[in-house]
């Protein structure tokens, strides 16, 4: 074991304050890796406070993690001490079941391990995340990064990038398509990225009249206050694909009425309260209203080299990890554009 410094939450009610934590001798497939950037995600508030219940602690959130290898076990073929990496949000699963088989791992069907706050696969330990100087990952769940793209703005995409490109691959969103975009937060700006570059006619639906301007920069070519009950009612029918980012409850029927004929509306975002939909908009248009958790290892690395090709990557603003828990309070004000990211040296 090697004790490496981090930032912890204690309890629901406690900031984030520093913290030691053991990191375990890489193994023959580890990756030893020294922690550069982390971003900071919404999921990481909602875990952190226990909003979903079933926080352990003391736990440490991070899973927008882009580092340095500095050690790696005698069976690592992937990488080796130098490479530029990155880690998201899970770091093990079964690897036997249908979907880790199917390079789904993000639903592994006998429980896949999250980056933090998550039971490891040799159901001892509980996973301590990237608040923290150092990480060791089995080299399969490990990612590599371009060195081509500024790294403060590559962590996020381990996070809010897979999550809003895997949606937009698996539904097939192409050229021409309608989408609407609901929440312009961190998954919400890259999801307007991804999605004008696969050339979607992209619609901002905002609560935030003040991100207007923002969006637009980013590639929305529309932007509609969801405010406003007049502009939702004349949305009604013009949307193929909606991807709602929204954090916090809201009343998913008015975004289904506004979905064609077979439109589908994908939720990413993870409110901790449930919200009651009605039959009738999905009979009246036969909608969907489907979910989808973050993304395979191999579409992820398909999704960091489609980034570095396409020069797509987070607008971030770079923090000290002494700002992190006034970040989580702007974070849930709206006041982030559009991304924290912890640099890890300040730990
Ligand atoms: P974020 O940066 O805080 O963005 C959330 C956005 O939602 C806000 O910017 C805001 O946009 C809108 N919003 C917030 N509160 C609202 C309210 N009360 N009413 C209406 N709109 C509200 O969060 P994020 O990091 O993008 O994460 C978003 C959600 O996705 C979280 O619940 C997170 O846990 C979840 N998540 C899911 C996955 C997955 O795999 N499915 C992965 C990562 C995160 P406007 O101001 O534009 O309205
Ligand atoms: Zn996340």
């Amino acid at each position: 074991m090697t004790s490496v410094k981090a930032y912890a939450a204690q309890g629901a009610e406690t900031p984030l304050a520093p913290f030691s934590i053991d990191r375990r001798e890489p193994g023959a497939d580890d990756v030893e890796i020294k922690i550069l950037y982390c971003g900071v995600c919404h999921s990481d508030i909602h875990t952190a406070r226990n909003e979903w219940g079933g926080t352990i602690y003391p736990a440490v959130p991070g899973h927008e993690i882009v580092g340095t290898v500095t050690r790696v076990g005698n069976g690592v073929t992937k990488f080796k001490a130098g490479d530029t990496v990155g880690v998201g949000c899970f770091v093990d699963s079964c690897m036997h079941c249908a979907n880790c088989k199917n390079d789904l791992e993000q639903y592994c069907q006998n429980g896949h391990t999250q980056t933090y706050n998550s039971q490891s696969q040799d159901k001892k330990t509980i996973t301590l995340g990237g608040y923290s100087s150092h990480i060791v990952v089995t080299q399969h769940f490990v990612l590599s990064v371009s060195d081509k793209l500024p790294l403060e703005k590559v962590a996020p995409l381990l996070c809010a990038g897979i999550t809003t490109y895997s949606p937009l691959r698996h539904w097939g969103v192409k050229a021409g398509d309608k989408l609407a975009v609901v929440g312009l937060g961190g998954l919400g700006h890259m999801a307007v990225k991804l999605a004008a570059s696969m050339g979607a006619e992209v619609t901002m639906l905002s609560r935030s009249k003040s991100k207007e301007k923002d969006a637009a920069e980013l590639g929305a070519h529309h932007f509609k206050l969801t405010t406003d009950k007049n502009t939702m009612a004349e949305l009604a029918n013009s949307f193929n694909f909606i991807i709602d980012t929204v954090s916090a409850p809201h009343d998913y029927n008015e975004y289904l009425n506004l979905l064609t004929t077979d439109g589908v509306m994908v939720l990413l975002g993870a409110p901790p309260e449930p919200t009651a939909v009605a039959a009738f908009p999905f009979i009246m248009g036969r909608r969907s209203l489907v979910g989808s958790l973050v993304g395979g290892i191999k579409e992820t690395q398909e999704m960091l080299d489609y980034c570095a090709e396409h020069n797509i990557t987070s607008d971030v603003e770079v923090i000290g990890i002494d700002k992190i828990n006034e970040a989580y309070e702007r974070t849930l004000a709206g006041q982030v554009h559009y991304r924290f990211v912890i640099d890890m040296n300040t730990l």
